[in-house]
């Protein structure tokens, strides 16, 4: 056994520090079917273990990958055989609730879906939400600067911590746990570690904001004929809704289709003809006023038809529908992209993206979803078969428009592995090296989650320790 494994059994004890078996049988992640390649897992209790065993890693020049839920897509949290993870699975309470100053302090590895049914029973609400609530940890929804469903009303996940705690690589211990909204005195030093994707330091605690329940949730489903309709639709239900409008999905008909047709759950709650649908909810807003807004949209000839829930079972059904995501995966491999652009180059970027691809490819399935309200799309391509060249070549189509227009190539999945060839689409050289410098300044050595996002030296190959 490596020195560097055995100071962390000596330091940590046994049930901390899993090997052999304990690591290669664990699932590389919720998507994946791979298992671990690590040296080891560590699973400490307490920040104070956290910071014992980076301080331990860093004089060992050992580099350690921190591990949450692992339902990232974009290879954040994969490890080499020679790093070592770091899992918070054990730091999993929520430590305290404020109903008067509505925050919760949790430790990292809380799930998300725990955090919203603790502020649910105080009739409150943490309004970050995703399909991946029941496993992905809020660690983790800081470290990606997670987004989701609501985001064009409450904001990314930036916007929901107050303050958190965090361990640098040399296991310093930096204590930033703010409870006021309001906090300028000097550098918001937690931003350092939202979005970082862990290569700047190992999240342990957070203090959440949490808001008021809002008393009803209306959903709707609407059809429209024409693409260039829906950015009226958004602004008119947005002002008619007086600021109560929380998701805006838009669904492609290849998409919608394809999640309201057998083996698919859901039955089509609006005939397939169209080629577009739009999700959308209201949160604490009357039901009659939006069954007015969509009323004057419809007169407006924004929208061609739309289906109210009438009940939490139908609500449920609608986003059961928008959720089905996997239906997209079911006739073939499939490669998924998360990209951002401004909602006024959506349909000129989608109509160049299909160009690229037709011309590349014979067969081409091509789903499109996403929070439109927030620039948001989700694209999932297949082709058929799956390379490397393949993969590519469709990257490279979905990628390269992005470039033109400023769009970026990742608004809510984070860069990881598998997007970083890309980040100089979406991100100038100067930018890529302020990045750098944050992380040569923050973790010298380079042990922190190394090689995602960006090369420490331009050009490929990690520097040298
Ligand atoms: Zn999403």
């Amino acid at each position: 056994m490596s020195q560097v494994l055995q100071e962390l059994i000596d330091t940590l004890g046994d049930d901390c520090v899993l090997t052999g078996d304990d690591v290669h049988s664990r699932s590389a992640g919720i998507w994946r079917r791979d298992t671990v390649q690590a040296k080891a897992i560590i699973r400490p209790r307490s920040t104070q273990e956290v910071s014992t065993a980076l301080r331990i890693c860093h004089a060992h020049d050992q580099k350690v990958v921190a591990h949450g839920g692992l339902t990232g897509l974009v290879e954040s949290a994969i490890t080499q055989p020679d790093e070592v993870a770091l899992s918070l699975e054990r730091m999993n309470q929520i430590e305290e609730l404020n109903s008067v100053d509505r925050t919760m302090v949790v430790q990292s590895g809380v799930v998300l879906q725990a955090v919203q049914d603790a502020a649910d029973a105080q009739d409150l609400m943490f309004p970050l939400d995703l399909g991946g609530r029941g496993s992905c940890t809020i660690g983790g929804n800081i470290s990606t600067n997670a987004g989701g469903n609501r985001v064009v009303r409450y904001g990314m996940t930036r916007d929901m911590v107050l303050g958190l705690e965090a361990v640098l690589a040399d296991g310093t211990v930096v204590s930033s746990m703010n409870r006021m909204i309001k906090n300028n005195a000097g550098y918001d030093l937690k931003q350092l570690f939202i979005g970082t994707e862990g290569t700047l330091g190992i999240v342990t605690r957070a203090v959440l904001r949490l808001r008021e329940k809002p008393l009803n949730q209306v959903t709707v489903l609407v059809a429209s004929d024409a693409f260039v309709k829906l950015p009226g639709f958004l602004k008119h239900m947005d002002q008619a809704l007086g600021g109560t409008l929380s998701a805006f999905e838009a669904m492609w008909n290849r998409f919608y289709t394809q999640v309201t047709t057998a083996p698919a759950r859901s039955q089509p709650p609006i005939s397939q003809e169209y080629p577009y649908y739009v999700l959308l909810e209201a949160m604490g807003c009357d039901e009659g006023v939006v069954e007015a807004a969509l009323t004057e949209a419809y007169e407006k000839d924004l929208i061609c038809d739309a289906v109210l829930a009438q009940s939490e079972g139908q609500r449920q059904q609608l986003w059961g529908m928008r959720d089905d995501v996997e239906q997209c995966f079911r006739d073939g491999p499939t490669i998924a992209f998360d990209v951002s652009l401004r909602i006024s180059d959506m349909e000129g970027y989608v109509a160049e993206v299909e160009s690229r691809l037709a011309e590349a490819f014979e067969r081409c399935d091509v789903y499109i979803f996403g929070h439109m309200g927030d620039g948001n799309l989700h694209l999932v391509i297949g082709v058929g078969a799956y390379s490397k060249e393949i993969r590519r070549k469709v990257e490279s189509s979905i990628y390269e428009p992005l470039r033109a227009i400023g769009g970026s190539v990742s608004a809510e999945h984070g860069v990881g592995l598998e997007k970083k060839p890309y980040l100089d689409i979406s991100r100038s050289t100067v930018e890529i090296e302020l990045m750098r410098t944050l992380k040569r300044a923050l973790d010298p050595k380079g042990i922190l989650n190394p090689g995602k996002i960006f090369d420490l030296a331009p050009g490929g190959a990690e520097a040298a320790a």
